[in-house]
């Protein structure tokens, strides 16, 4: 099945441990799409400016990437300039927003896209992503969503308008408590699913992520790296991957779940591996299959048998 995504389509600078970038192809939706299109058809919903580059609409259409809803307007394509700490990968800060087209921007969906039976929110302006729900002719088998702290304090209200409407929310730590105003985070956690969503992946970057549904807990690792170059994409990428592989099995059991945060997490692995879409948008199939793999070897222990029970001192 196929996948439709709003969300922003950016040029970023960064500076990171290894290096800088200056206005390199990123944005949420481009990171979400690339990513889930190794698994299944996926349509972008986003504008950008006069400034983008051929060559980047290019690397869209090379993964198939369905793109008749990337509007081209007057004026600069969004801007995002972040700087990550030095000491520690998973911090950063927003050094500057730059919303430029996406300040007018009011999408419109064609009546294909209305259809789509998978949508996700990629972080935008939540007022966008709610005229997007709006607009969709039946409510799609699985809406979900992602934010960031920028649309957190800015847009409040707005934001807890499409929480309640979506079935998952992808989130970090620090996201899941300003959410929930609630410094525990499993305590956050319950109090956003309360409010709707049934699913809620936390995003722990080199720590893996945390899948909670329904009353089940699942932790998804992180693939151990020793070279991280650019963490930008992680998140949108790791969407990409769980959401991707949930439309290409049309599988929304738990079961199915878990193996989509498993491979949400290769997918966020490949995109720190590289500035901007480097490593996400030049991946085999090969190499995707090999890490899923790998990173399956990680997890796996063998469970207590029914009836054994730990080596307890007492009993020897
Ligand atoms: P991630 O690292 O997965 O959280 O996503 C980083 C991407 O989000 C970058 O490529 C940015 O262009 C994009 N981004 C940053 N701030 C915003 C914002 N306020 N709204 C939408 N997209 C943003």
């Amino acid at each position: 099945m196929s996948v439709l995504v709003v969300g922003s389509v950016a040029y970023d600078s960064v500076t990171t441990p290894a290096g800088n970038r200056k206005d390199a192809l990123g944005g949420s939706a481009t990171y979400f799409s690339v990513s889930s299109s190794y698994f299944t058809p996926v349509s972008v919903v986003a504008v950008v400016g006069e400034d983008f580059r051929a060559e980047d609409l290019g690397l869209l259409n090379s993964h198939g990437v369905e793109t008749s809803g990337l509007e081209r307007s007057k004026g600069k394509t969004f801007r995002w300039v972040g700087l990550y700490g030095t000491e520690d990968a998973n911090t950063r800060d927003t050094l500057d927003t730059e919303l430029n087209v996406f300040a007018h921007f009011s999408p419109t969906l064609s009546p294909e896209h209305r259809k789509q039976p998978y949508l996700f929110l990629a972080n935008i302006d939540p007022e966008l992503q709610l005229r997007v729900l709006d607009q969709m002719h039946t409510r799609p088998k699985l809406v979900a969503l992602d934010t960031m702290n920028f649309w957190i304090e800015g847009q409040e209200n707005a934001l807890a308008r499409v929480v309640e409407r979506v079935d998952m929310l992808f989130v970090d730590e620090g996201e899941a408590r300003s959410l929930a105003g609630e410094t525990n985070l499993v305590r956050a956690v319950r109090r956003i699913m309360g409010l709707g969503p049934s699913a809620v992946i936390v995003k722990r970057g080199e720590h893996g992520a945390l899948l909670f549904q329904g009353e089940s807990v699942f932790a998804a690792p992180a693939f151990p790296l020793e070279d991280v170059i650019d963490p930008t994409g992680a998140g949108d990428s790791f969407a990409g991957g769980f959401v991707g592989y949930l439309a290409a099995t049309d599988d929304l059991s738990p079961d199915s779940f878990r193996r989509a945060a498993v491979l949400g997490s290769v997918m966020g692995s490949f995109a720190v591996e590289g500035f901007s879409l480097d490593r996400t948008g030049s991946l085999t199939e090969a190499e995707i299959e090999a890490r899923f793999r790998a990173l399956t070897a990680v997890t796996h222990f063998t469970p207590l048998a029914e009836g054994e029970t730990l080596p307890w001192r007492g009993s020897r």
